[in-house]
């Protein structure tokens, strides 16, 4: 069966041409044929994923209809899904089984949506490569020799590959739209809290976010309706203004549409191939009457900085639950201290310990005023510079990474070198907004010509946009066919 879209999908269950088992069926073939090349996913289950379409296909037969039943979709390895395993990336959490469904979980399994699989990750969601994985670093479909960027890595190439339609990532600082940006998928980090942090695990509690991952907006919208707005065991949860509009989702209207460019990110740093794919994408947007103009965010020199101190000081905080008692494995040595120092040794990678370290001493007495009372006043510049651009523009549009997907092995050793991946990524996250990376065209590979590498435009919003911004990627998708590509899989 020819692999779907989710809106193909639901008309085929709908008017009943297809069977949420039949889905299924295609679906875990295709993993068993390009698994031992691509490595996305660290745990499946074909019989518990046909027994969910088995009665995905009773309510539809019953004539249930709602926007994602009867449809597949797979969850980064950090999200809770009662019974299941959850590893997060790492070898700390070996043997542990997730108690309860996150509320994301718990409302796609709701509506009716078919769990496949767990989606491979970085090391607790620190990477941007995908390469930080305790269970081996997965492939970019694209082109085998290059990262498909992360850290949701396995949820994306799942995507990209087509596993599954839509799937659940989580954005810290740029975790579904650099990957999505890297194997041409459509990615949408929310308004900070509009997607319950319930059951995601933490890395970093003021910048986490769950994120949506699909081949084009108006897929991505269908599985947003479903799990949006409050949820009152997230305190930070709220509502979404439009969300009735997601369900069929209708494109924005572009005439004189504002975007605006920020310049900071139009600098020298970009690779010629990227500016000419985003400038390409952008004529598109001005030649549907969209305005283009120049802004400048002044602070985003100090984001990457600020965002990795804030980060580390949250992540020390938030990893010190992994002790050796409460969850997963334990290296039994000696007394508690002695267990809890050789479990933590032998489990967490060289990434996870350097960010803990960071952290903890970006907290302590005498240098939390000079780092992390600090970056937590750039982070509000930062914050105000998006706001005084938002009163002269409608949305912002930058590439989603300035460079193409790298080679394995490239930054993998140098920290720095992998932690400058972000530099587009991690601006809008501190200030909270909403932020989607969609398919903007392709360059040739560096090293192997007849092989395409995706481009991504990000487009960023103002807090609770997020319904809006789906329908201007939507507009894009309407005039283009990017997102519409697949990579070639058949060998
Ligand atoms: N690459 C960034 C980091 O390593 C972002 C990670 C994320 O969004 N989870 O912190």
């Amino acid at each position: 069966m020819a692999a779907g879209t989710v809106l193909e999908w639901r008309e085929g269950l709908d008017q009943g041409d297809l069977s949420a088992v039949s889905l299924v069926q295609a679906a875990f073939d295709r993993m068993d044929r390009l698994e031992p090349t691509l490595n996305a996913l660290v745990w499946r289950d074909r019989e518990g994923a046909l027994g969910a379409a088995r009665e995905a296909d009773r309510r539809l037969h019953a004539g249930e209809r709602s926007p994602m039943l009867g449809v597949p979709f797979i969850l980064k390895d950090n999200f809770n899904w009662a019974g299941t395993p959850m590893g997060c990336g790492s070898k700390i959490l070996q043997g542990y089984q997730s108690p309860y469904d996150a509320t994301v979980v718990a409302r796609l399994l709701r509506a009716g949506a078919v769990p496949l699989a767990k989606a491979n990750m970085d090391e607790f969601a620190m990477g941007s490569s995908g390469e930080y994985s305790a269970f081996g670093p997965t492939r970019n479909p694209w082109d085998g020799s290059r990262v498909p960027g992360g850290s949701s890595s396995g949820s994306i190439v799942s995507v990209a590959a087509s596993y599954a339609p839509f799937a659940l990532g989580s954005d810290t600082g740029g975790s579904v739209r650099l990957p999505a940006g890297f194997c041409n998928v459509t990615a949408l980090r929310p308004t900070y809290g509009v997607l319950s942090r319930h059951g995601l695990t933490a890395m970093a509690s003021s910048l986490d976010q769950p994120g949506p991952v699909a081949r084009s907006a108006a897929d991505l919208a269908k599985g947003f309706a479903v799990l949006a707005g409050r949820d009152p065991l997230d305190s930070t949860s709220v509502d979404i203004p439009g969300a009735e509009r997601l369900e069929d989702l209708r494109p924005a209207d572009l005439a004189g549409l504002r975007i605006g460019l920020p310049k900071e990110y139009f600098g020298e740093g970009i690779e010629a191939p990227v500016r000419e794919a985003v400038a390409a994408a952008l004529k598109v947007f001005e030649s549907q009457g969209a305005i283009l103009e120049e802004v400048s965010l002044p602070h985003t020199a100090w984001a990457l900085d600020t965002y990795y101190l804030l980060c580390t000081s949250e992540v020390g905080s938030n990893l010190s639950r992994f002790d050796g008692v409460r969850y997963g494995a334990r290296v039994p040595d000696g007394g508690f201290h002695a267990m809890l120092a050789a479990t933590r040794d032998a489990g967490l990678g060289a990434e996870v310990k350097r960010r803990i370290l960071l952290g903890t001493f970006c907290l302590s007495k005498g240098y939390y005023e000079a780092f992390y009372l600090k970056a937590l006043k750039a982070r509000t510049l930062i914050a105000a510079d998006f706001a005084k651009a938002f009163a002269k523009v409608d949305v912002l549009a930058t590439p989603t990474s300035p460079a193409l997907p790298f080679r394995f092995g490239e930054k993998s050793a140098d920290p720095i070198a992998m932690y400058l991946a972000d530099a587009y990524s991690v601006a809008a996250p501190l200030a909270a907004l909403p932020c989607m990376s969609i398919p903007a065209g392709f360059a040739p590979s560096p090293d192997t010509p007849s092989k395409r590498l995706p481009v991504g435009l990000q487009l960023i919003g103002p807090a609770l946009s997020d319904v809006r911004l789906l329908e201007l990627a939507h507009a894009f998708q309407c005039c283009t066919d990017h997102h519409a590509q697949s990579p070639d899989l058949s060998t």
